[in-house]
């Protein structure tokens, strides 16, 4: 049962203050584990949720209108896409989550300096995407060791000290969370169960802003904008009403690719039932 670390060591310190969320905690504790040890993955959600109905329930609007929350994350930086992203959020004034790359801070000055401003930014929260990049991308090897991709993962966290335990895993679209248990490729189960029993908080995305072979967005802003409305609208996020987009800083080289993620901001900011938040604020997504 020492397998649920990241939620139960929080829980803990919350019973002092409060006896019924022990109990809660403990529920929790027993229905992860048993959960978890069938072996199934992606219906955690449907299930937490009749049974304990207020875990699952998408959190109150505190804004008015905008019921609906969208979290837009960057994956692969720093590199040369970063400090344009960063205008756009700063021009802007939204909030969105970087997945960086523990070695891409340390290749080149340029990356150095470009970490330096995304550090510093208000409208920025930094999280773990692995410190090698799966072994440069070699993901099924990567995959296949458990300790190899928690290691590395660790080393990202310690070299950059990161103030959370937000991880997404290079090339695969898993998450490990209180609320959340999905897995997009099986022979990677064990991996991500480890990096979530080691404390860390899994993340995946539920729609992309792709890329062609030339790098460039394959989707238009508006197309990108139809795609949310769509995935709220049909209920096909793993969390109602919230959606997490994933794309990648080095897509926002050129500026007619700046020009489109600024357009696309705009249009999510101009709808009254949306607002954007930091992925730290999603149901879930707690330390
Ligand atoms: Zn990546």
């Amino acid at each position: 049962m020492k397998s649920t670390t990241a939620s139960s060591d929080d829980d803990e310190g919350e019973q002092e203050q409060s006896p019924n969320i022990f109990l809660h905690s403990l529920f929790l504790l027993f229905f992860t584990g048993c959960y978890q040890s069938t072996g199934d993955t992606g219906s955690m959600v449907r299930q937490a949720a009749s049974v304990h109905p207020t875990k699952t329930k998408p959190v109150a609007a505190p804004h008015g209108k905008k019921k609906k929350t969208i979290y837009l994350t960057f994956d692969d930086g720093p590199n040369k896409g970063t400090r344009h992203v960063l205008q756009v959020l700063t021009e802007e004034q939204v909030p969105a989550g970087f997945f960086v790359i523990g070695e891409h801070v340390y290749g080149s000055r340029d990356q150095q300096a470009t970490w330096d401003s995304l550090q510093q930014n208000e409208w920025v929260e930094i999280y773990n995407h692995s410190y090698t990049h799966a072994l440069h991308n070699h993901f099924e090897k990567f995959y296949t060791n458990d300790s190899v991709v928690i290691n590395d993962f660790q080393r990202c966290s310690d070299s950059l000290h990161l103030n959370n335990k937000l991880v997404r895993m290079p090339g695969r679209n898993s998450w490990r969370m209180s609320t959340v248990n999905a897995t997009d490729i099986v022979k990677s189960k064990a991996a991500a169960d480890s990096l979530y029993n080691a404390g860390f908080i899994v993340v995946g995305w539920d729609v992309e802003w792709r890329f062609n072979d030339s790098m460039k967005l394959k989707q238009t802003s508006d197309e990108m904008m139809n795609e949310i409305d769509s995935v709220l609208l049909n209920n096909q996020t793993k969390t109602p009403d919230h959606v997490v987009l994933l794309t990648h800083d080095q897509l926002f080289k050129d500026s007619a690719e700046v020009s489109s993620l600024q357009k696309f901001i705009r249009r999510i900011k101009a709808n009254e039932e949306y607002r954007i938040e930091f992925v730290s604020k999603y149901p879930g997504a707690v330390q």
